[in-house]
């Protein structure tokens, strides 16, 4: 089956039947964009095409997400991975200005906080097209991070700006963004989840797979420049996962495997169960059946409540302070990590217990087709 036919079989949302084939451009460069545009995506069916800026260019952060979900190859592929944050942003934005002067879509849509994003902000502004932010309004307030400087710039850039929870609607507001451009809808990981959450049979497989006993180990993953860059923070983390009583599984990403060989410092990884990326849905299976997860991955704290386990996240800051206190405490690298490990191990089913009825934040799953309806209403029918 061709991706495009692939992609009008699940076309259901209201208005997108009267949107014109390719009319909506979609940018995206990295795992977790994929894993959220991928139901706006499908829903948009042949009215989406899909711009692949190539800021992750690893089979096993792009393309095995696209067959995951089923969306076929991406129709533009712009191949500026692996160059500064700079070089990256300049190069796709130059790629983007040809591909949109030449398709002339009616919108753009963008999600998240990535390079490839804010790319995909600038090149739509610069070609006077509608701007559609999917994850709008979350802010750390941490101007260390890149992805800070980024989400506030494509917000402030955006025309539709669907924020996924009313704290998110407050940050917007708050920046003197008007209430028209904004939408609350939820956010698209949980119908993600839902989608590719394997069942109890697939799972067990999974932990035969991983040598793994179910509630009795801990599945982890570190790439955020804050912590992988800095040899000294890095050492500390990785010290503290080999040093607890559970095991340690650890899907590596390459940034953070490359970051480890440079700074000399594998031999720390002994102590832990490193593997490469994995899929989605191992990565959901696995954490699903996990005691709880360590990580300073930003979807990991979304996903986590919808398959209800916990998460230390281990960073200066967070941009989600809806799942702190109920699915995610925020630790700084050092021995906070190994106390509260340590404290939760002590009682797992408890641990879960606590938390096994909390409502995610994130909303019912209906994100998608709320997004797309507004899309539908921002660019009009044929
Ligand atoms: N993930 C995955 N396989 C892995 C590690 C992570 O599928 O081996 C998923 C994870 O579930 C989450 C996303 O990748 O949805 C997180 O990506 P990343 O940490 O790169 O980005 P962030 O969420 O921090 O922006």
């Amino acid at each position: 089956m061709s991706e495009y036919q692939g992609r009008t079989r699940s076309m259901s949302a209201h208005h997108v039947q009267q949107l014109p084939p390719r009319s909506v451009a979609i940018v995206l460069g990295t795992r977790p964009e994929i894993i959220k545009l991928a139901h706006v995506i499908r829903l948009l069916g042949p009215a989406a095409t899909v711009v692949h800026t190539g800021q992750h260019y690893d089979r096993g952060l792009s393309e095995t997400f696209f067959e995951a979900f089923g969306l076929g190859e991406p129709d533009a592929y712009l191949g500026v991975g692996g160059m500064t944050r700079g070089g990256q942003i300049g190069s796709a934005v130059s790629a983007l200005d040809e591909y949109l002067g030449k398709h002339r879509p009616r919108a753009v849509v963008v999600q998240g906080d990535t390079n490839a994003a804010l790319a995909g902000g600038i090149a739509a502004n610069a070609r006077e097209l509608p701007l559609v932010h999917v994850e709008a309004g979350l802010r750390s307030y941490d101007r260390r991070m890149p992805e800070e400087h980024n989400r506030v710039l494509i917000d402030h850039l955006g025309d539709l700006l669907c924020a996924p929870t009313g704290v998110a609607e407050k940050n917007l507001l708050e920046e003197g963004i008007p209430d028209v451009r904004i939408r609350v809808t939820g956010n698209t990981v949980v119908e993600a989840v839902r989608e590719l959450l394997p069942d109890q049979s697939e799972r067990n497989s999974l932990l035969t797979r991983f040598g793994l006993k179910s509630g009795e180990f801990i599945l982890s993953t570190f790439h955020r420049p804050e912590n992988v860059d800095d040899p000294e923070r890095f050492a500390i983390i990785l010290t503290q996962l080999a040093a607890l009583d559970l095991p340690v599984i650890l899907p590596l990403h390459p940034r953070s495997l490359a970051k480890a060989g440079e700074n000399r410092m594998t031999q720390l990884l002994d102590g832990i169960q490193v593997i490469e990326p994995i899929g989605y849905r191992e990565f959901l299976g696995l954490g699903a059946e996990s005691a709880f997860l360590i990580s300073d991955s930003g979807g990991v704290q979304e996903e986590v409540s919808v398959y209800k386990r916990s998460v230390i996240v281990v960073r200066r800051s967070t941009e989600r302070p809806e799942v702190l206190g109920t699915f995610a405490e925020l630790v700084e690298p050092g021995p906070a990590i190994s106390a509260l490990a340590q404290s939760w191990s002590n009682d797992v089913k408890q641990l879960h217990s606590r938390i096994a009825d909390e409502p995610s934040p994130y909303g019912d799953g209906s994100a998608s087709n709320q997004i797309v309806n507004e899309i539908g209403a921002l660019v009009g029918g044929a």
